[in-house]
């Protein structure tokens, strides 16, 4: 354990951070010193996160769990405040897209799990977890969401309406938490190379990766205590 690293002695919980963006931005925190927190479904891939965090000497706990289901955030809350008493990062990144058919085309249950898992999912991971911050007088919220939250997406309304829905949320909260002294971030990446994101008729080269998001979340994170940046656009250098 490195005490001198910037995050030592942190907890940070990643949800979604089984596979693509959380499990890069889980691997960066842990680089970074915190004690990293894992939820997702599916606990194989949390479980291979862990053990790449493991591997570099990092610290990490897999609390498999769906933020569709608040009493399994519940649940996970109440085991990250018997283990570590504490948390001081929350980063919403769980997410599920779909981009293949006009909104009148949508089935009714896609529209439920889009909307249930990008914003629902937020919203309880938020009730579950900000107690324990506030508690502490302090903590960090990063939510991940997307450039699909600031422009049109043809063919992935419901997306869209779920990351527009998230930055509104996130802005929101940020007004209600800085008294708390908890600060409120929201990321929106371009195209990301993951499963999530269409790659038809792009170069993958040029696609942000999930690294990238990573650096981002450091950036926020490491920002001087009595600052906060709200909002970051992040777009590949080269349009894809
Ligand atoms: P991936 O599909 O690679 O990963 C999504 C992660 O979310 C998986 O770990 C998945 O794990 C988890 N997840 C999905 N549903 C749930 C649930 N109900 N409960 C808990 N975990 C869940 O996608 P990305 O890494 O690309 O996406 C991460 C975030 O980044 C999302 O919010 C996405 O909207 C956002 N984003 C992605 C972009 C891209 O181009 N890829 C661009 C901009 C934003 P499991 O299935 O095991 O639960």
């Amino acid at each position: 354990m490195d005490t001198a690293k910037p995050l030592h002695g942190q907890v940070a919980v990643i949800t979604g951070a089984g596979r693509g963006i959380g499990a890069s931005i889980a691997r960066q925190l842990a680089a970074l010193g915190a004690t990293c927190v894992l939820c997702g479904r599916t606990q194989s891939t949390l479980d291979l996160t862990a053990q790449t965090i493991l591997q570099s000497g990092g610290q990490v706990e897999v609390i498999p769990c769906d933020v569709t289901v608040l009493h399994q955030l519940e649940y996970a809350a109440a085991r990250v405040n018997s283990t570590f008493g504490r948390l001081d990062i929350l980063v919403n990144n769980a997410g599920v897209g779909r981009f293949n058919e006009p909104l009148h085309n949508l089935l009714p249950e896609d529209w439920d799990r889009i909307l249930n898992t990008n914003l629902r999912g937020v919203y309880y991971a938020i009730r579950a977890f900000v107690p324990l911050m506030i508690r502490g007088f302090s903590g960090h919220i990063i939510n991940i969401s997307s450039l699909a939250g600031k422009n049109p997406v043809p063919n992935g309304a419901a997306y869209a309406a779920s990351k527009w829905g998230l930055n509104g949320l996130s802005y929101s909260v940020a007004e209600e938490l800085r008294g708390q002294n908890i600060r409120v971030s929201v990321v929106c990446p371009g195209s990301v190379e993951t499963e999530l994101s269409p790659h038809a008729g792009k170069d993958p080269n040029k696609m942000l990766q999930p690294d990238d998001i990573a650096h981002v979340v450091a950036m926020l994170v490491l920002q001087t205590p009595q600052s906060f940046v709200s909002e970051v656009l992040i777009r590949p250098t080269q349009k894809p």
